[in-house]
């Protein structure tokens, strides 16, 4: 296979610091090639910590003394409105930024975007909803009011697997509610991120309140440590994610992760099996199974085991690979030469293991770019590698069960807690594994679908705290409580000890 490109032009983006899109400090700059076709589609300014430095001023100075916080909600709203609608607008030129930088298939980019400016409505309909509570039942002398307030600058760092969807799960909400932002996407796929930042400016939200500075890690490390960043919302692997947690508590930072999963799919023998397998294909397909969602554990009842897998291998075999601009491929190319030996180092521990290679394992013969077989492991053990830790990648894990009970602890059984899903026509054993799967979100005969309307986190390593859904707005606020005197003041000096309620 070649993987050829044509009619490129190589964007040239700067870092975005005040509404200004400027240079770094450094004036250094790094490129993003392609991993499908090995072509450099765009160049970037390599931010440092004087970089975040700026953004970080920026945004205090947007949040301290701007309009931002202080506009109404409807104000903000129209603006997270009309990003919504630029999105849209730009929906070609994003998806296919989208597919070049990640490597993900076209028609997945599309859907990406689509999503991404679905988010961005629904935050515009929540910005219209942030209000607290009023007491007026505390006694004749006293009312309360409980407002929350935005909670200031937020530092939003991205990785590389859903750029725009992931951003825009953080970042609209943040804006819903008056604070600021300084992000910082993945050095392998910054362009849609940029490209947003433009966009969100174009709509009319006033300079400083959202500043993008590009580059490694390092970007990520400085604005995790910043004084004046209120809160960090991350998304990224549960390594980094616990260094983040690490520098932003000790400066008792707000912070919320989103991370790693290994989640698994339990099929019971009584399910619609057909269904079921397309879910396992899809779930462990997509994306290439850069997906924090990716079914990658798949639990199967030992009665059904054998033709279910069986079933399983025979579609894996027909998911067309190959180039992302193509609109027939469904697993593309994977984003880096350092994901592909990830990959391979699991794919060896698994063969070395006694779990059973029925497909795949190994590179996709291609003169260019880094493809990997969609792949198959079956009489996968627990206790396996390939079975807990999250491998990123094409690669399905299969496991069998007897029982139910055996399932859900097999299935609690790594230190993540993403998601999850079963698979039964038995309402009683989906509600009771569906309590007892311990993981953010549960899938019932469905995987993978999401909505802006449900709220989305981790248990265990998988995250902190829940982006999406009504509470979303909460996330980035903080509660102020009010207390008004009503009348003369007649306690003096040690209230009635009804009143000491919280005053510890
Ligand atoms: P990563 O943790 O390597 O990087 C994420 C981001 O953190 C990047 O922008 C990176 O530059 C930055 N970073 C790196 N070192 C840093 C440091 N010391 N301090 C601060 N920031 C730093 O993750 P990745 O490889 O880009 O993405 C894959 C991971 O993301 C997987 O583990 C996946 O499960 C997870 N993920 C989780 C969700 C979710 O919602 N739970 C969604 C998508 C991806």
């Amino acid at each position: 296979m070649t993987v050829t490109l044509t009619d490129i032009a190589i964007s040239d983006n700067r870092l975005i610091l005040d509404g200004q899109e400027v240079d770094s400090v450094s004036g250094e700059t790094f490129e993003r090639t392609s991993p499908a076709h090995d072509v450099v589609v765009a160049r970037y300014a390599k931010g440092g910590a004087d970089d975040v430095a700026r953004g970080v001023t920026a945004a205090r100075r947007a949040f301290d003394a701007g309009p931002w916080p202080r506009r109404a909600g409807v104000e903000r709203s129209r603006v997270l409105r009309r990003v919504a609608d630029l999105i849209r607008r730009d929906r070609d030129q994003l998806a296919r930024i989208e597919a070049l930088e990640s490597g993900k298939p076209i028609t997945q980019a599309y859907d990406e975007v689509d999503a991404s400016a679905e988010l961005w409505d629904y935050a515009a309909t929540l910005a219209r909803h942030s209000y607290g509570d009023a007491h007026n039942d505390l006694g004749p002398d006293v009312l309360a009011m409980v407002v929350n307030e935005p909670l200031g600058v937020v530092s939003i760092i991205t990785p590389w697997n859903f750029p725009l969807l992931i951003v825009s799960q953080k970042l609209p909400f943040a804006l819903a509610v008056g604070c600021t932002a300084v992000v910082k996407p993945s050095e392998l796929t910054p362009g849609t991120t940029v490209h947003l930042a433009r966009l969100i400016i174009e709509a009319g939200a006033d300079e400083g309140v959202v500043n993008v500075v590009t580059g490694s890690g390092g970007v990520g490390s400085a604005m995790s440590a910043h004084p004046d960043v209120d809160m960090i919302s991350f998304t990224g692997s549960t390594e980094v994610g616990r260094k983040v947690a690490a520098a932003g508590g000790q400066l008792l930072k707000r912070i919320e992760l989103e991370l790693g999963g290994k989640n698994p799919q339990i099929i019971c023998a009584d399910s619609d099996l057909d269904a079921a397998a397309d879910a396992v294909v899809f779930g462990v397909y997509f994306n290439a199974g850069e997906c924090c969602n990716s079914g990658s554990r798949v639990l199967v009842q030992r009665s059904i085991a054998d033709d279910f897998v069986a079933e399983v291998v025979n579609r894996a075999r027909r998911v067309p690979v190959g180039d992302p601009l193509d609109p027939a491929t469904k697993v593309g190319a994977i984003v880096s030469d350092e994901q592909l030996a990830v990959i391979e180092r699991y794919v060896s521990e698994g063969r070395s293991g006694d779990a059973e290679l029925l497909l795949g394992g190994d590179r996709l013969a291609s003169d260019n770019g880094r493809f990997y077989q969609p792949t198959v492991f079956a009489n996968v053990r627990p206790e396996m590698s390939i079975a807990r830790e999250e491998i990123f990648g094409p690669v399905l894990s299969v496991l069998t069960f007897e029982t139910l009970d055996e399932a859900v602890g097999i299935a609690n059984s790594t230190m993540y807690g993403l998601s999850a899903g079963i698979w039964t026509r038995d309402i009683n054993a989906a509600l009771s594994a569906s309590r007892a799967l311990r993981a953010g979100t549960v899938w019932v005969n469905r995987w993978m679908d999401g909505y802006p309307e449900l709220p989305f986190g981790g248990y265990n390593a998988s995250g902190e705290g829940r982006e999406l859904g009504r509470q979303a707005i909460g996330s980035f606020t903080q509660t102020k409580t009010i207390q008004l005197q009503v009348g003369d003041r007649t306690t003096r000096w040690v209230p009635a000890a009804h009143h000491l309620g919280g005053l510890s």
